[in-house]
Order: C-alpha cells, then sequence, then structure tokens
C-alpha cells in the first residue's frame, strides 16, 4: 500500500491532490520553526524585501498619510540604496523607509530609530 493511499484511509478521503498538499503545508511549518538556519523560505523572504524596496523606491514621492507618523513606532524599517550594487550592504544604505507608515528616513535617522527599536524590545522583555 502506497503512501497516498494510506494517508487517503486516514483522512477517510479517497487520496488526491489535497493529502499532497496538506503534506507540503506541514513540511512548510516545520521548516517554519527551524531558526539555527536559514531556509529555502528565509531566503524568499529577504529577496522579496528587496524587491519590494525596489518598488517603494519608484513610489517614494507618495507622501505619507497625516498623522500615521505620530502613532507609528517606526518598527519594520526597510533600508533602499541607491545603485543595485549596494544591495544588501547596510552600512551602503542612503535611508530608510517605514514599512507600516511608509514614512522615509534618512540612514542616520534609520540607525537611530533601530537603536532606540532594540532599546524598547529590551525594557520589554526585561520588566
Ligand atoms: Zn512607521
Amino acid at each position: 500500500m502506497g503512501l497516498r493511499e494510506r494517508l487517503g484511509r486516514l483522512f477517510g478521503k479517497p487520496a488526491r491532490g489535497s493529502t499532497t498538499l496538506a503534506a507540503d503545508r506541514t513540511r512548510a511549518n516545520e521548516m517554519h520553526g527551524r531558526e539555527t538556519t536559514q531556509t529555502r523560505y528565509e531566503q524568499d523572504g529577504t529577496r522579496q524585501r528587496m524587491e519590494a524596496e525596489l518598488d517603494g523606491q519608484r513610489t517614494q514621492r507618495a507622501a505619507p498619510a497625516p498623522g500615521a507618523a505620530a502613532v507609528c513606532a517606526h518598527t519594520v524599517l526597510v533600508a533602499r540604496w541607491d545603485t543595485p550594487a549596494d544591495l544588501g550592504h547596510e552600512e551602503r544604505a542612503s535611508g530608510y523607509t517605514c514599512e507600516a507608515c511608509h514614512q522615509t528616513f534618512t540612514a542616520a535617522e534609520g540607525t537611530a530609530l533601530r537603536q532606540s527599536e532594540a532599546e524598547r524590545v529590551r525594557q520589554q522583555l526585561t520588566p
């Protein structure tokens, strides 16, 4: 008896594409829990973040919503680069964009925000 048939019997329905999908989802969830090595999913995420950042640079002139900066903690800062050759090198970032409110910051402002963010997280972790 093959795996598909056994899975089909286990779930009480004929083995079709759904069982394969379920198995894939289970595997994905297992992979998601591992943090010791960078998984294929994390690498995809990094690449997608960079592509999204390049898209963001094209629409950068759009003004942030009024009042958004006042309530946003700017915890998800995405670096931007002037040239593709600099992509991925944080020290060469020309500035940062908040993913939540899309407000842009200079490299210095982004660094300061990231440092204070780490401080805020530390304070939350140590009561
Ligand atoms: Zn923000």
